[in-house]
């Protein structure tokens, strides 16, 4: 029998550390208990999926039922000279799954290293950090379809990968709940460690592998983003723009220092973070509502910040850098 809990603080759920309640909250722990609640209960209130609440900001109490996969379990399928692929349970915390892989000698996860969450979210904005995409190693995702209750195996390339996006965050958001995910992980590595200052922090600790890559991710991920145990916050709030070439270039004339990452031919990348700074918004604070001082993308929690401070700071953020470069910032965290 399944056991729902009623007005459940989420304040231990989300990594911004705000302090609301969900009407009804179940963790399910295997996929009969998806099925099971999400059958049952979808219908009767607003319903919401929760992984480790690592990109969400609730703004107010959820007045509904949330659910919280905890399928577990890594295993592997198949494994040959060259590759090893791995099922892994969309319960399981993403970076536990990142440390085996690197202690069983398996590479292509070990530039996204640290990064917060379950695994089972990790394919939904396609994870991504130090040149290293999620979508790159994932063979398959597999989801409980909330329309027929069926399990379905979606593969790589019709999961529509895009930079931090997916066919689960756009046609299928709310549709579906990840239950597994197959990823290809491989015996001969090729090490990534072109990005930032990467590759000097490896250089540092002699040699190169798979451990060290980790580490050497890990030790800059610390230098440079805060703890959500200690500063509650939710990683980059917005996503980096990307905007047409004619209009980066133009900024550019405007702007010399402003960086720019060119995407294709027709289109390039600009920092969020860099736009924010020029507005003049690193460090400062509103309340218990802040912007961190050592990264200007990533929103902080002081102390007791409600949701609506949060999302206030980041929308009046997002009005000073439209009227100064002409961008609207679109935000990566979901707000709820
Ligand atoms: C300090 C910090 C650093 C970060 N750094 C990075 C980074 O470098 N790169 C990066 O890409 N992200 C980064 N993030 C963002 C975050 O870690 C990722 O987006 C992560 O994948 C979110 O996982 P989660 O389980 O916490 O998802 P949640 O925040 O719980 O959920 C995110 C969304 O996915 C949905 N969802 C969750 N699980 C499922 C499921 N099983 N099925 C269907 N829908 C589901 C939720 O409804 C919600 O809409 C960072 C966050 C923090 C706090």
């Amino acid at each position: 029998m399944i056991h729902i809990k009623e007005n459940h603080s989420l304040k231990p759920y989300n990594t911004f550390g705000i302090d609301v309640k969900a009407r009804y909250f179940f963790r399910a722990n295997s996929l009969e208990e998806l099925r099971d609640v999400l059958e049952n209960h979808r219908d009767c209130f607003p319903f919401m999926i929760i992984g480790e609440g690592s990109n969400i900001l609730f703004t107010r109490d959820f007045n509904g039922l949330i659910v919280q996969p905890a399928i577990m379990g890594i295993s592997i399928l198949e494994d040959d000279l060259e590759h090893c692929f791995v099922e892994v349970g969309a319960g399981e915390n993403w970076d536990d799954f990142v440390r085996w892989s690197v202690e069983s000698n398996l590479g292509g996860i070990e530039n996204l290293s640290l990064i917060p969450g379950s695994t089972g979210s990790s394919p939904i904005q396609n994870i991504g950090a130090y040149g290293a995409e999620v979508k790159d190693v994932i063979k398959s995702v597999k989801y409980l379809d909330l329309e027929s209750f069926e399990t379905v195996v979606m593969s790589n390339p019709e999961c529509n990968f895009g930079y931090r996006t997916s066919i689960f965050k756009t046609q299928l958001k709310n549709r579906m709940v990840i239950t597994s995910v197959v990823f290809s992980l491989s015996h001969n590595p090729v090490f990534n460690t072109k990005y930032g200052n990467l590759q000097a922090e490896v250089e540092k600790m002699g040699g190169l592998n798979l451990e060290k890559v980790r580490n050497a991710v890990i030790n800059i991920r610390r230098s440079k983003l805060p703890d959500p145990g200690i500063l509650g916050n939710a990683g980059s709030f917005f996503k980096n723009p990307v905007v047409e070439a004619e209009i980066a270039n133009k900024l550019k004339v405007q702007n010399d220092l402003l960086p720019l990452f060119p995407v294709s031919e027709e289109e390039a990348k600009i920092p969020a973070g860099w736009l924010i700074e020029q507005c003049g918004w690193k460090g400062k604070r509103i309340g218990s509502a802040g912007v961190y001082d050592k990264q200007a993308l990533v929103l902080v929690n002081y102390g007791n910040a409600s949701g609506a401070e949060i999302y206030d700071l980041a929308m009046k953020i997002s009005d000073s850098v439209f009227d100064r470069f002409g961008i609207k910032l679109e935000t990566e965290v979901n707000i709820v």
